[in-house]
């Protein structure tokens, strides 16, 4: 054993110094608007329950109510004996709300990524990925040991350049709306790229789920697209829907192609059969209370409206996700301190999450915001900005 292999103590010391140590926060309550942290209530400007299910009387319900039926730990994987009719009937409810033969769900979002793209590329095979996208899907890319390349982000010229210089079986890979940047993948152009070059195509649309298109189908509906266009949709349920987990949904190879192959699937334990139950319930709000959506679209309106009134660096997004750029990490950190002391937890996004020199802001907006939180916002934000 290396005699300095316990000496973490400088790795860290390094990271303070770049303004890249990054310090959790203990919070007490339930998610939502208000939260307690530190023994202060702030208003919260940083989570990804976009439509406000993770704390909705009737979602809260039904997990209760399912516990009941369920028990808490779901025993084993989905293959053993942890797949129960609460799992089976959201696969069927998400598959019919995306419009495809099947879904299949995953315990996390970044399980389902590493799964899906390890089970269907391999060693000679290649993965073209968008350089921006999410952490799991450029290590999914990694872990299935195909050719790995990135293209320019949301360059088409790029990504059409390389997949013209070989020929082997192609996977092409981007977020639906990127995580950091709240842009949104040219959909249109990567599906028609996909179908002349007869090349694979998985989105990711954790963050365009429920949010984007009328009603709540994400990136897809966004541009009108059919289910065929997009044969690999994955969407997570900790961000719209309020609750925990992961689908990808297909045609009916391709989910049995995943239960046989991705072994992220494979050989870990079920999510808890109460998520799924209340994940049910959260599918069936995210499609009555449509709600829910135009008052997110306004309360963004408005922010960027008052954001770019005091020249504030916003990124091209129509998404719930709206950074504030400022470059420098150590800035990014002290004005979100700032903006916590002022009562509103905003995080500071550094690398390696993002690029470097492009630290920023992300301010992320929920359905249960009031259009007074955003003008506040925009106050102390002019404050600590000045
Ligand atoms: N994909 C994207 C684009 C994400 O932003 C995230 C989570 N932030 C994930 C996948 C991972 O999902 P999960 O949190 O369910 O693991």
């Amino acid at each position: 054993m290396s005699a300095g292999f316990y000496d973490f103590a400088e790795q860290l010391t390094q990271l303070n110094q770049q303004g890249l140590y990054r310090r959790r926060r203990v919070i007490d309550g339930p998610q939502g608007i208000l939260l307690r942290v530190d023994g202060r209530q702030v208003v919260n400007f940083c989570s990804n329950d976009y439509l406000g299910l993770a704390n909705h009387p009737e979602v809260v319900a039904g997990f209760k109510q399912a516990a009941d039926r369920y028990g808490v730990g779901s025993g084993s994987a989905h293959l053993i004996c942890g797949h129960s009719s609460a799992h089976h009937a959201l696969e069927e409810e998400l598959a019919a709300f995306t419009g495809r033969a099947r879904a299949l769900l995953f315990s996390t979002g970044y399980m389902a990524n590493l799964g899906v793209i390890s089970a269907l590329v391999g060693r000679n095979d290649r993965v073209l990925e968008d350089r921006l996208n999410h952490a799991s899907l450029l290590d999914g890319g990694l872990l299935s040991r195909a050719q790995f390349k990135r293209f320019r982000h949301l360059d088409s010229v790029d990504l059409q350049a390389q997949l013209l210089a070989h020929t082997e079986k192609t996977l092409i890979v981007s977020d639906g709306v990127f995580s950091m940047d709240g842009d949104l993948a040219d959909l249109p152009a990567l599906a028609a790229m996909a179908r002349q070059h007869r090349a694979g195509l998985l989105i990711d649309d954790a963050h365009g789920f429920g949010v984007l298109g009328h009603k709540g189908g994400g990136i897809v509906e966004h541009f009108g697209l059919t289910a065929g266009e997009v044969p690999i949709l994955m969407g997570t349920l900790g961000k719209a829907f309020g609750t925990f987990g992961a689908f990808v949904a297909g045609s009916d190879d391709l989910i049995e192609i995943l239960i046989q192959k991705a072994r992220s699937y494979v050989f870990t334990t079920a999510l808890p059969a109460a998520v799924a139950e209340a994940t049910r319930i959260s599918l069936r709000l995210l499609q009555t209370e449509t709600w829910r959506r135009d008052k997110l679209q306004a309360l963004v309106a408005r922010f960027r409206a008052g954001a770019r009134q005091q020249g504030l660096q916003l990124m091209d997004s129509i998404s719930a996700v709206q950074p504030i750029v400022l470059g420098d990490s150590q800035q990014a950190v002290s004005v979100s301190q700032a903006l916590l002391r002022q009562g509103f937890w905003v995080s500071a996004i550094r690398p390696p999450t993002v690029p470097a020199g492009t630290a920023r802001l992300r301010v992320t907006f929920s359905a249960d915001h009031e259009i007074q939180n955003v003008d506040a916002l925009l106050e102390a934000l002019a404050k600590v900005m000045a």
